[in-house]
Parts: structure tokens; sequence; C-alpha cells
């Protein structure tokens, strides 16, 4: 069993994995580390990663990309409407709100979710994984932005549930990146010392994300996030396309708007060349060969210029670069040093704005690619019993500030902030209500979230009933920023008084005096920490579990308590459990289509190399030329001509069977020549009486 880290990108995906020597990054099928996150659709298969990217000129309508942005979003979403523009392929509205990617699969119309999509690249992922790691992949660690909110979270496990994956945990990409520069690093300031701050920038296609971290000797403390999820290296390139597509209108009369092929493979042109820039402050040509109307273009640019161009994307990464020193009450004097990742970070006008809000050189310590996933892959080796790795501990952030909500029909406040911004994660916290009846808390984002809709949340406590007495019974909630991230209630239970005194594991002990307070307003309390990881964090010391309040105290004063378990009932994003069983069943036979489509054209293959190989070695001076009689040889390449004509032929297309047949038949031919001609290099004698025998 091997434990895998994805860093599933914008752009492209990365895969490493844990093994007893250190963490590796593992190359796909073309030999590549980087996977296009890109799925594309034919009238046999679908075609996945690297091969659907190359053929996404010439299958624009049915190849799919950019999906990363569209999980857990509304069709209505001004950011997905903002998206299509962009996209080739169709997109429409699901009879849910949801988004539905419209392609021709299979010669039929079919409508797939983002979520879909997403397991598509997932399983290909994890094909690639149990290819080069001989055996079969289930855990794993899958990166997600930091900005991510619950319903996109939730979206991306459904997807990797889809694909059969179990996610031991969704780790935020800097968080990941954090690791992979903390955990062999020897000379990290004690336990008891100042820790050292460092900032992480991870500029990629579609976002741009930074976070200051804490770390100390076996441990890192995300201190806070500061991110903008509109900008990315994706923006330079439509900055530049924009501006070509000017030029071009104005020198050739051609507009690259009114054909998506040609503004597709301008966009692909201008990325080429913004690397180039990258390494190169000279001016350099643009070539674009048939681009329109059988027309070839070429233009120019220079690193100033594309500077100028994109001077907005440029002071959006200054704005958050700033951010994050506000966000972390840091000042540049208290930053130990600025790591960078991510594609776009090799832009020099990236390096120099770091430089210029950090005073310090932007480092490049880590592998800018594979450092998220090689994070990941530490976290599920630290996650799973498969591997053993160094212990680290990692405190990460909930970037956004969360607020529960109730019923507040008795004079009750109503809301309350259960987690500020920045709020340390994994954390649980307990609250106490006083209820005589069922009833049901929401949670929002109360901050400025990325996402139209707030919500969170919804969960109905059932069976609560007043006490024998007609009082209200005291009712904890567990609310949880769980390791994914994701906040949700994950339990609540009935504090009942007990005057019994016997021993019982559920029983807790509980101060009387607490009956004293305020019934009508939920109090807040830490939940234990069992999540935090961290051990001297400010939240720690100042929210402390209540059992350890109470033990501390005087026992004269306590009553024995039991706590029963009360049934929730949760309305929040994600798949319904007869949904995600729907697309399970779905790709399974996606899948096994797959692998038919891919047998057959194995098969097809494999006909084909054979009549090549028979008939090259059949020719004069060839190794089975003298091992076969003449007439028979003349018969046997006729044969083989034929069979050629008809594979581009009617034979292009047929059952993995039909091809089989077909090559046993030329194997009863050709290979009693091929054995012939082994005996003869066993027994060179052989030839002499096969030559005397025909
Ligand atoms: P995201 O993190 O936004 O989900 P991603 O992880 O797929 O996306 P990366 O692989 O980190 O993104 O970065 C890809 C981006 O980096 C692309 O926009 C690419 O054009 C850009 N990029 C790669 N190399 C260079 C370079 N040498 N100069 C400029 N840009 C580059
Ligand atoms: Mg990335």
């Amino acid at each position: 069993m091997s434990v895998i880290g994805i860093d599933f990108g914008n752009e492209s995906c990365y895969i490493a994995v844990a093994k007893a020597g250190g963490i590796e990054t593992i190359a796909n099928d073309y030999s590549l580390r980087g996977t296009p996150s890109c799925v594309a659709f034919s009238q046999k298969n679908r075609i996945l990663g690297v091969a659907a990217k190359n053929q996404m000129v010439t299958n624009m309508k049915n190849t799919v990309f950019g999906f990363k942005r569209l999980l857990g979003r509304k069709f209505s979403d001004p950011l997905v409407q903002k998206e299509l523009k962009h996209f080739p392929f169709k997109v429409e509205q699901r009879s849910d709100g949801g988004i539905g990617i419209r392609v021709n699969y299979l010669n039929e119309d079919n409508v797939f979710t983002p979520e879909q999509i997403t397991a598509m690249l997932l399983t290909k992922l994890k094909d690639v994984a149990a290819t080069a790691l001989q055996t079969q992949i289930n855990d794993c660690v899958i990166s997600v932005p930091s900005y991510f909110t619950n319903a996109e979270r939730n979206a991306l496990l459904n997807a990797a549930g889809i694909a059969g994956l179990n996610v031991l945990r969704l780790m935020n990409e800097t968080t990941a990146t954090a690791l992979t520069y903390g955990i062999y690093k020897q000379d990290l300031p004690g336990a008891e010392e100042k820790p050292r701050n460092v900032v992480f920038v991870d500029f990629g296609h579609s976002s741009l994300q930074v976070s200051a971290c804490a770390f100390n000797k076996g441990k890192l403390r995300i201190l806070a996030t500061a991110t903008d999820a509109q900008c990315g290296g994706r923006d330079i390139d439509m900055a530049l396309a924009d501006y070509f597509t000017q030029d071009f209108v104005t020198r050739y009369k051609l507009d690259a708007r009114k054909n998506q092929r040609a503004y597709l493979r301008l966009l692909q042109e201008v990325e080429k060349l913004k690397k180039q820039m990258s390494a190169n402050s000279t001016r350099l040509p643009l070539n674009i060969e048939c681009f329109m109307e059988e027309r070839d273009v070429s233009g120019d640019m220079q690193r100033s210029q594309m500077e100028q161009i994109c001077a907005e994307t440029f002071n959006r990464v200054e704005r958050t670069l700033r951010a994050i020193l506000h966000n972390a009450k840091l000042r540049s004097e208290d930053i130990h040093s600025v790591e960078i990742v991510g594609g776009s970070t090799r832009i020099p006008a990236v390096k120099s704005l770091i430089e210029q809000a950090f005073g310090k050189h932007a480092s490049t310590t880590l592998n800018q690619d594979e450092a998220v996933a090689r994070g990941c892959a530490l976290q599920c080796a630290m996650l799973s019993p498969a591997v053993r790795v160094r212990e680290f501990s990692i405190t990460d952030v909930q970037p956004y500030a969360v607020r529960l909500a109730w019923d507040a029909a008795r004079n009750e406040d109503g809301d309350m902030e259960v987690f500020p911004a920045f709020h340390a994660a994994p954390f649980s916290k307990m609250l106490t209500f006083y209820r005589k009846e069922p009833f049901s808390v929401s949670a929002y984002y109360s901050d400025q979230v990325p996402y139209p809709d707030t919500f969170i949340g919804q969960w109905q406590i059932k069976d609560v009933q007043p006490t024998p007495e007609g009082e209200s019974q005291k009712v904890k909630l567990k609310v949880r920023v769980n390791i994914h991230g994701i906040i949700t209630v994950a339990s609540a239970s009935l504090v009942e008084k007990k005057q019994d005194t016997t021993q019982n594991e559920n029983i807790e002990m509980e101060n009387s005096n607490e009956n004293a307070q305020n019934q009508d307003t939920p109090m807040e309390t830490n939940g234990g920490n069992q999540d935090q990881q961290q051990q001297n964090g400010p939240e720690n010391n100042q929210e402390e579990s209540d059992d350890k309040k109470d033990k501390s105290k005087d026992k004269s004063k306590k009553v024995l308590v039991k706590t029963v378990e009360l049934p929730i009932e949760a309305q929040t994003h994600g798949l319904s459990v007869h949904e995600l069983n729907g697309y399970v069943e779905q790709e399974g036979k996606m899948q096994a289509q797959d692998r038919q489509e891919k047998e057959r054209a194995d098969a097809r293959n494999a006909l084909e190399e054979y009549v090549y190989e028979l008939r090259g070695k059949l020719s004069e001076g060839e190794t089975l030329h003298d091992f076969v009689a003449e007439d028979q040889r003349n018969k046997l390449v006729n044969h083989l001509d034929s069979v050629e004509q008809w594979l581009y032929d009617e034979g292009e297309d047929q059952n993995r069977q039909v091809y089989s047949d077909k090559l046993s038949e030329l194997k009863t031919e050709g290979e009693p020549i091929k054995q012939r001609r082994l005996e003869f290099e066993l027994r060179p004698g052989a030839l002499d009486e096969f030559a005397l025998s025909i």
C-alpha cells in the first residue's frame, strides 16, 4: 500500500510518493512529472492528461480544462460566468443550479459535473501512480488552495470519492510547501526559542497564495494567509493575447476573437513567449502559421512591454504581498526568508516585487513545481501507518471568520462568531445550549469569502426533550474545523444530571454551579484539543477544555452527569450518498469502456506490428528470407499486404477479437518460419535438411 500526495493544479498536477528513503516525484506515461489538468472525450474513449492537452486544438469542444475553479460553485456564480467566456466547450446550468459540462462522448451528448471531470483526472493520476509503483493506490493527500471554502472542499472530496481515492487530508497548498521546507531543515530554532518566520509565495496558473509560517524544531504553525484567487499566470497570458489580438486586427485585419481555434492557439503561443521573456529581456518574436484565413501572423515583444501590459496583475501581486504582513502582524524585519514556488514566480517582475515588499531576495530552496506534491506525500505518510517519517507538528489556519446562528426566539443573541479569521485548524469548540425541544443551528462565513453564498450548513439537533421536571436540557455542540478545513457540527450531546455515583465510561464530571449561569445564552468552551497538534499556541492557553477546569475545582460541589449522543441531520454542500453512488457507477463504466478501447487499440497495433515485422524479415537479405520456399513466401507477403490494406480500410475500426483472430491466422504461417530460423541458429545443419526437403 503506497501513500501518495497529489498537487491538483489548475494547469497541471504532480504526484509524489513517500518511501522509506524519502520523497519521490512520479513521472507519467509520457515521462513527464507534470500531468496537464485536462480531460477530453472522443467517440471511443476518454483522453486524460498529456494526451488530452496534445489534442486540444483539434478537439476544442470536447477538451475540458480549468475545472478546478468550477468545483463547488453554482452556474449563476459571477466567477463561473466569467470563466465561461474563456471556455471553448459548452457549460450549462443543471436543474439543481449546479454546473453541467456538455461534451460529445461515444457519439452522444453527455453532461458531466465538475466533480466528475475532476474525478476522471484523479483516476488518471491514480493510474500513473499505480503503474509507477506497481501497487494499488487508495490513501492520498490532495492539495487545495487555502482560500477554498466548504463547498469547494466538499466537491473535491466527492471527486476523490468518485475516483476511489481515500483522502486522508485536503491540505492547503502553501502549508504543504511549508512542510516540504521545514521537515528536513536541521537548523530551526529550538522549541523555546523565537520561531523562524518564513513567507511562502505560490504564484500559479490561476491564483496567488501567500502564507506566513513560524517554524521551530519539529513543528510549523501557519500564522496567516493572503490570497488572490483571480490573479495567476493565465491572466498574464490573457492580457498578452488581448494585446496581440488588437495588434493583428490593426496590421492584418484578422480578429482572433471571432475564431476560437485561433484564439486558443494565440494563448498557447503567448504563454511560450511569456516563459521566454522570463529568461530573456531582449525583443522576442511571436510567429503563428496559418493563423486565420490561411494566413500567417507574426509580432514581437520585450519584457518591459509585457510588464506594462500586465501592470494590473502585478499591482494585485503587490497588494497581496503587502496583505500577508498585515494579516500575520509581521514587519519585514521579522521575516527570515521568502520562499517562492509555482510556475509564475519565475517571472522577474514578480521576484522584484517580492524583494520590494519584504526587503529580501526571493529564495528558491524548494523545487518550484513539486514542493506542493511533496508536502502532500509527507503529510500522507504521517497520517498513514504504511510508511514512517519524521514527526512534525503542523498547525494550519482557517482563513475566514465563521459565524453560527440559531433560532433566537428566547432573547438570545441568536448569532456568534465561532472562529475568527486565521483561527488555528484543525480545531474543535464546544458550545452549550439549553433547550427543551429539537433545534437547529446554521453556520456562515462572515467575511468576504470569494463566493457569492456565505452559507456553510445547517444542522438539526434531534431528540431533545425537556427534563422530567419540564426544564431545559443542557446540550453540547462540537463545532469543528476538521482536518480537511471543512467546518461542521461534529457532534451534539445531551448532558443529563445523574444522582447515581457508580463509575461509568460515559459519565463526566461537571461543575454543578454551572446551573446558576444564564441558561438562555449558549456558552462557548473549548471542546478538547484532540484536533490541535500544536502545543503552545495562544488559542490553546486561552481556551481550556472545560473538564480540565472542573477537575481543578472543589470536588464536593460536583454531581455526576451522563452524556447522550444526539442524532444530527446535516444539510451542507456536497453530493448525497445516492448521487455519489450513481457517479461511482458511471465512472466505473467509463473506465471499463476506456479499458476495452485500449485493448482494442492494442490488438490492432499488435496486428499491424506483426505485419510490418514479418514482411520486413521475409524480404531479400533479411533473417527469414531463406527459411521459406519462394512461392510460399510470395503468397505470405501477398497475404501480409492485403492485411495491411484491410487495416487502413474496413479494418480501421473493428472489435478486438477480429484483430486477434487475424493475428493468429498470420501466426500460423509466420511462426513455423521463425521456428526454423531459431532451430538453425541452435543447430546450423537444420537448414540443409530443410533445403533437401523442398
Ligand atoms: P494553480 O496553482 O493556480 O492551481 P498550477 O499549480 O497548475 O495552478 P503552476 O504549475 O504552479 O500552476 O504554474 C503554471 C503557470 O506558471 C502557468 O501560467 C505558466 O505559464 C507559468 N509559468 C511556468 N513557467 C514560467 C516561466 N518560466 N515564466 C513565466 N511563467 C511561467
Ligand atoms: Mg499550484
